[in-house]
């Protein structure tokens, strides 16, 4: 196996299980299995482990998920996941990482249908947050949707902490190949990743934007009936989208300014994440926009 991390001294050549006491399954990836992890040394420590079968895996994918390694430990935020250990044994890669209880945004979302634009605000900002910091070190997610951000629990202190998971599309902004791959998840990839017009950081700023709509009307802005990838394309490079009424009736004018300057298509033009947090909604205070 060739992951570059052989001669890693950060990655431990024994089996997790030596470690951990592997428990139920969390979640399915394309090649990963995450299951809970309960430490043998201190069973009060409960983590997510994220073990990849390296036997499936073609070059390629070798070289995402060593890049996925990579951006991941040079993160370190509070709304990111935090990769605590390594282990690299027979044909097995495997990924401790922080333990998020609460499930999936897109979950949440679903439950609830939509977000009141408090919650909306609350969630949004610790995202752009997330993004500001991967941004600053360098790193470009790429493939931001509700399913990779995870809630850091279900009750208690945490249960409205976001965190920011699955760095599998993610890349480092020196690396020229990765960066002209096209990739990400239909509804929410940028126009410029469509027409490979050459993309940096703002592809983010994008995504986020679908969220922030999905989030405050609960359907993405971007979709076909007939689940046809090349309509929503045509429709994401065009930049065609709509505050549909009755849903967005109730919805207030700077937020819907905040969306519309998220998926603006020119990404020059586009909003930052910086520019996100003196935006006038990010702002607002609740109680005195309530007699608006
Ligand atoms: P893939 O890269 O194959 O998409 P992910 O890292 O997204 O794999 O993990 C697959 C699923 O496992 C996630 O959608 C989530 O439900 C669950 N999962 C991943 N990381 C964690 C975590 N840190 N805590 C809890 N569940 C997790
Ligand atoms: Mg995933």
């Amino acid at each position: 196996m060739n992951v570059g991390v052989e001669k890693d001294p950060f990655v431990r050549k024994y089996d997790v299980r030596q470690d951990y006491k592997l428990g139920r399954v969390l979640g399915k990836g394309s090649f990963a299995k995450v299951v809970l992890g309960t430490s043998l040394r201190d069973g009060s420590i409960e983590r997510a482990v994220k073990i990849i079968d390296v036997k499936a895996l073609s070059q390629n994918d070798v070289e995402a998920l060593d890049l996925e390694i990579k951006t991941m430990r040079r993160v370190s935020h509070h709304n990111i996941v935090c990769l605590h250990e390594i282990y690299s044994f027979e044909s097995s890669l495997v990924m401790v990482l922080e333990l998020c209880k609460g499930g999936e945004l897109f979950d949440r979302i679903v439950e609830k249908s939509h977000y009141g634009e408090h919650e909306a605000r609350v969630a949004f900002a610790q995202m752009v947050e997330a993004i500001g910091h991967c941004h600053a070190k360098g790193v470009v997610h790429r493939d931001l949707k509700p399913e990779n951000l995870l809630y850091a629990d279900f009750q208690g202190p945490e249960a409205e902490t976001l965190k920011l998971a699955d760095f599998g599309l993610a890349s480092l902004l020196s690396d020229r190949n990765a960066l002209s791959t096209a990739c990400g998840t239909p509804g929410y990839v940028s126009p410029e990743i469509l027409t490979k017009r050459g993309y940096g950081k703002e592809c983010d700023l994008w995504s986020l934007g679908v969220i922030l709509y999905i989030l405050l009307c609960g359907y993405p802005p971007f979709f076909d009936e007939n689940n046809n990838n090349a309509a929503i394309f045509k429709l994401i490079k065009a930049g065609t989208y709509e505050f549909g009424s009755p849903y967005w009736d109730s919805v207030s004018q700077q937020a819907k300014d905040l969306v519309t300057r998220l998926l603006t298509v020119d990404p020059a033009k586009r909003i930052s994440s910086d520019q996100v947090f003196e935006h006038p909604w990010m702002k607002t205070d609740e109680v005195a926009n309530l007699h608006l």
